[in-house]
């Protein structure tokens, strides 16, 4: 078989202006209730015939040729106008993640989302942008557009916690409301004593400096009850669901919230 062509920046331009870009939505598990405490957006593309590509597939070479800002303009608009939509089924508190590049992160940065905000008609409380830390907050050229942004009632959350150039003084500078703890402590959680230690250790500290927590990657009744126990505010990963289509999202959070309402415990596994 033929190597499949190499995707180039036009190849990009081509399917954003093609609309082949969609968006998937995972699920957001909230450890107390069992309920679903939100979305994260991921951006996929439906190329014609290379099927669905992951984001890895095309991220890079978006960031290098600088798309990214047009594709990411198109990733936030489209999902709140998806939680829009998602807000008149009536399902109460429920945020909607979405991973902004540092790329698209300039002193502009608060009018842009406000913008999208105003046009979409989604109030900036139920929007949590997910920055991860080296590449965002590590710039104070961008501190003014975070609070701003902040102040309004845009959540943050330092995505991939613990990876790459983690500086505890963006968590002192910088308006973040939630740690994701990325998945690399998560996933063998249950084998690793010192994976115990940074999760507990994380989640001791987000507490003390107000912020909430999502774990990501959980794979396993065991890391789980791990996190249960280290008083983990929100998980996310395979154990639950897999990143769907909204139509899909619509059933699985419709499901999942009747059977939240119905049982006297707490649901966890679907
Ligand atoms: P991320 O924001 O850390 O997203 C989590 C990634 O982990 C997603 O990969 C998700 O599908 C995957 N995942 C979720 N649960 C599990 C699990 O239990 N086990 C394992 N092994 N993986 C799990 P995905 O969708 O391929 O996205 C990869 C990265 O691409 C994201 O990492 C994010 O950094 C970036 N990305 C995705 N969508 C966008 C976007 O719209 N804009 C920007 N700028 N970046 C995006
Ligand atoms: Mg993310
Ligand atoms: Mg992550």
């Amino acid at each position: 078989t033929a190597e499949p062509p190499a995707l180039t920046a036009m190849h990009l331009a081509q399917a954003l202006e093609r609309r082949q870009f969609v968006l998937h939505y995972q699920p957001m598990v909230d450890l107390d209730s069992g309920g679903v405490a939100g979305a994260e957006a991921l951006l996929r593309w439906q190329h014609p015939t290379l099927g669905l590509l992951p984001p890895v597939r095309f991220l890079p070479l978006a960031e290098s040729s600088g798309l990214i800002r047009d594709i990411g303009a198109w990733v936030l608009r489209d999902a709140c106008r998806q939680m829009r939509e998602w807000q008149a089924l009536g399902w109460g508190t429920f945020r909607l993640a979405v991973n902004v590049s540092a790329r698209q992160v300039g002193p502009d940065f608060d009018t842009w989302v406000k913008d999208v905000l105003a046009d979409t008609g989604l109030a900036a409380e139920y929007l949590e942008i997910e920055l991860t830390e080296s590449a965002a907050f590590g710039d104070p050229a961008i501190y003014p557009a975070l609070e701003t942004l902040r102040r309004i009632g845009v959540r943050f959350a330092a995505d991939d916690f613990g990876t790459g150039y983690s500086c505890l003084q963006h968590l002192k500078c910088c308006p973040i409301t939630t740690l994701k703890i990325d998945q690399s402590f998560v996933a063998g959680l249950a084998d690793d004593a010192r994976d115990q230690t940074i999760v507990h250790t994380v989640i001791q500290l987000a507490h003390g400096l107000g912020m909430d927590v999502v774990a990501e990657g959980v794979e396993t009744a065991a890391s789980l009850e791990l996190l249960r126990q280290a008083g983990c505010d929100v998980v996310q990963g395979f154990l639950f669901a897999q990143p769907m289509p909204a139509a899909k999202f619509v059933r699985f959070a419709s499901r999942r919230r009747n059977a939240v309402m119905s049982a006297n415990e707490p649901t966890i596994a679907c």
